[in-house]
């Protein structure tokens, strides 16, 4: 990485000395170019929420059975002029970060705690990427399938207490007039929010039908569902669904239409339910939605053909679950025979375990298992599955034993996947970059990287202020260790 860590030390000091309010901004183009870095004039960060890479080997190798190749996100790497690496994402107060921490330390440069929007733990607010960048004119997008104001997004465009300040998040994103923002979240924008975005000019859409119809040159807000976007295998087995709701490539490639005729752009684009299926442990539902996110990544990569100033980014913000695609049978030789049981799967554990729990026996566990998954479960893992719906059941690692960590134990049985947790995990993640400015991203990197970078390529060398361990641990003391009693997603 050729990013001067002296640049960094002196710009740290000064913003410590109490420059922190009053950016220190400075055109620094020109000392980027004369390093022979590549700067390019537009970029595209692609996240995959809750992707370890073992998760990236999963979507992988099903793709080459379903879609008879392998991911985009591989083939990139391969490419001439890509980079590849992994990023620790560790966050202020753990080695495993939630993703708000994850996202606000590529959009603030700072380590900050989980739970957190681009704030420090003394309720210092510091200056998000999107912030920043909107002085030099460059355009801003975010597109997700999650909600738009959810923690990924949010990390780039806002800064605030919580993550669950959803108002505040959606307040920050207008005032900062950001270009295109497409996901989901209908029911966290009410009368007077939609009210406001309509008077600071923003077209407002609830279909994909509109969203084909919009205005390109116009702000727009999308929102597509009520809460986040159903998830991809939902999607394919629901008409209903696929008339109404975009994928994610559709609306990166809309953005991307908005967005790329503009000298200077940055667009974030999440496959945010990738993470979620991996809360649930499901398995099918993880691996259909991180392909939907790899058709997203073939958008950018088609759109950089056509504009080469162009930076593609692609990584995860932590991992989660701990999927595995373990050695099954003889010589691990059933593995691969097992994986292409995951097309038999009729929907996501978020749509079916409703039904499942209301389920009065094992025969029944057993008779909707055949129906879903196409699976014929025994009766002793079935009741296993009963126990575990009415807290009775006993499991020797606690992160696995609520009812989806069970179902998906269960289902990896026909699978070939295992879970280990429900919860994120502190994984290393993968990372490629391809166009200008991608040789900074090779090798083993640090998530506030990410932000400096940025910052170098729009010629700033503005610098947040960082908390340092020292101060993180008195906190701590003085926090009463209370701050994140309830789980982060
Ligand atoms: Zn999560």
């Amino acid at each position: 990485m050729s990013f001067s860590r002296r640049n960094f030390i002196v710009a740290a000091a000064t913003a410590a000395a109490g420059a922190i309010s009053a950016p220190y901004i400075a055109t620094n183009m020109r000392a980027a170019a004369s390093r022979g870095d590549g700067i390019p004039s537009k970029i595209i960060h692609y996240v995959s929420d809750g992707t370890s890479p073992s998760m990236v080997t999963i979507s992988d190798v099903f793709s080459k059975m379903i879609r008879g190749r392998g991911l985009c996100w591989m083939e990139m790497s391969r490419t001439e002029g890509a980079f590849t690496g992994l990023m620790d994402m560790a966050s202020l107060n753990s080695c495993v970060t939630d993703s708000s921490a994850a996202s606000s330390s590529w959009g603030s440069g700072s380590r900050i705690n989980n739970g957190a929007v681009n704030c420090l733990p003394d309720g210092t607010l510091l200056k998000p990427l999107y912030e920043l960048l909107r002085e030099p004119h460059w355009k801003r997008g975010l597109v997700t399938t999650t909600e738009i104001t959810h923690a990924t997004p949010a990390g780039f465009g806002s800064a605030c207490k919580s993550r669950g300040d959803t108002t505040e998040i959606a307040n920050y994103y207008r005032t900062l007039g950001i270009d295109v923002l497409l996901g989901g979240g209908q029911s966290l924008y009410n009368e007077e929010m939609l009210a406001s975005y309509d008077r600071y000019g923003y077209q407002i859409i609830k279909t994909s039908d509109e969203l084909k119809k919009i205005d390109i040159n116009k702000k727009v807000l999308g929102l597509f569902a009520g809460g986040h976007l159903p998830m991809t295998i939902d999607w394919l087995n629901h008409k209903s669904l696929q008339k109404t709701v975009p994928q994610l490539a559709e609306m990166t490639a809309k953005a991307l239409e908005m967005l790329g005729e503009h000298e200077h752009f940055i667009l974030q684009v999440e496959g945010g339910r990738v993470d979620h299926a991996c809360h649930a442990s499901d398995a099918p539902g993880a691996t259909y939605d991180h392909i939907a996110f790899d058709d997203a990544i073939q958008v950018g990569l088609d759109y950089q053909k056509k504009h080469p100033d162009t930076l593609i980014v692609v990584t995860a913000d932590h991992g989660c679950g701990g999927p595995s695609m373990n050695g099954m049978g003889s010589s691990y030789t059933s593995t691969p025979k097992l994986l292409p049981n995951m097309k038999n799967a009729l929907g996501s554990f978020e749509r079916l375990t409703g039904d499942l729990k209301t389920c009065e026996n094992a025969v029944q566990v057993q008779r909707y298992l055949k129906e879903k998954y196409s699976v014929q479960i025994g009766v002793d893992k079935a009741d296993l599955l009963l126990l575990a719906r009415d807290g009775k059941g006993c499991v020797g690692y606690d992160p696995i034993g609520g009812f989806t960590g069970q179902l998906g134990q269960v289902l990896g049985n026909y699978f070939g996947i295992s879970w280990g947790s429900c919860n994120h995990s502190g994984d290393f993640v993968a990372l490629v970059a391809k166009g200008p400015g991608a040789e900074r991203f090779r090798g083993n990197i640090r998530n506030t990287d990410v932000f400096r970078n940025y910052m170098d390529f729009a010629g700033m060398k503005f610098r947040n202020k960082e908390w340092t361990g020292e101060e993180q641990k008195t906190a701590s003391v003085s926090f009463d260790g209370h701050w994140f009693d309830t789980a982060l997603v």
